[in-house]
């Protein structure tokens, strides 16, 4: 008799750069075949070209998250495959470190869209093939900005807060089903692009935001514990993963060897 192991499908949104990217890297090398989403095609092709070159497996679907009409047509399109495991709610970031009292509506606006009202989308979108594959996953990367305030944060602070109450009150809403919902929220992590499009391309301003931290988290420190959330036995659901840097004790105590 022979047997066969289905082919298990992880969607990961903002997969062009940073912890989206390392994580479907991880996602690939484990085993599943990984849907990426970003909405720079060319980014997500060349990674997936990677992928495949590595003997892993890999499809792109160019999206904005805070599209709903692309989302719906993003999930259709993904009846193809016999099973969709997992989704990891990666696409999000920060706008600016403005104080409260002249931090710009617009930027909160994009904030909330991006990290709060994408996450919900998406999720909404695949949650019916997700329960269909019988013992799917939703992982939603917040941030530690999700569980404590810090100044010249609020707009993000805020934004995170949004999705990490998203992922604890759908965990309850899901129980009973064959969903985990996992958040993972990192703390100060050196990616290429997340401090450079906070400071909208002021690299020497983003740069600061590591000085003398003698070793940030990676993008593949994050994806690691991704990874290996996704990967424990489908009745072990990891519901939080802190995860920071030795350097960084809080939101607000980091230490810099200057
Ligand atoms: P990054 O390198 O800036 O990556 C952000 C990703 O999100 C990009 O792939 C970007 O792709 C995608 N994205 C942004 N807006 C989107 C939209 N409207 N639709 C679809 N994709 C969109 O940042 P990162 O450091 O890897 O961060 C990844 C996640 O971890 C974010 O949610 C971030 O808030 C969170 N996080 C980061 C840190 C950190 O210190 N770096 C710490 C905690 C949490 P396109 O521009 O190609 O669409």
């Amino acid at each position: 008799m022979s047997t066969t192991t289905a082919i298990r499908t992880a969607v990961v949104t903002g997969a062009s750069s940073g912890i989206g990217a390392a994580t479907a890297r991880q996602l690939a090398a484990a085993g599943y075949h990984v849907v990426l989403t970003a909405r720079r095609k060319d980014r997500i092709e060349a990674l997936a070209a990677e992928i495949t070159a590595a003997g892993h497996s890999a499809a792109v679907h160019a999206l904005d998250v805070t599209d709903r009409a692309a989302v719906d047509a993003f999930a259709a399109s993904l009846d193809r495959y016999p099973s969709v495991d997992v989704l990891v709610n990666n696409a999000g970031g920060a706008l600016g470190v403005d104080p409260v009292a002249t931090g710009d509506p617009a930027d909160w606006r994009t904030m909330y869209e991006t990290n709060v009202i994408g996450t919900l989308n998406v999720t909404q979108a695949l949650l019916p093939a997700i329960t269909a594959s019988g013992d799917g996953t939703v992982v939603v990367l917040s941030s530690t900005a999700g569980h404590a305030t810090y100044e010249g944060g609020a707009g993000y602070v805020a934004a995170k807060n949004g999705a990490r109450v998203l992922a604890e009150t759908l965990r309850l809403e899901l129980v009973g089903r064959p969903v985990r919902v996992i958040e993972i929220a990192p703390g100060l992590v050196k990616t290429e692009e997340f401090a450079t499009t906070r400071f909208r391309g002021d690299t020497e301003r983003a740069a600061k935001v590591y000085e003398g931290v003698a070793a940030p988290l990676t993008a593949d420190d994050v994806a690691e514990t991704v990874t290996w959330a996704v990967t424990r036995p489908s009745h072990v659901n990891i519901d939080l993963l802190v995860v920071r840097p030795r350097a960084q004790a809080s939101n607000t105590k980091l230490h810099r060897e200057l």
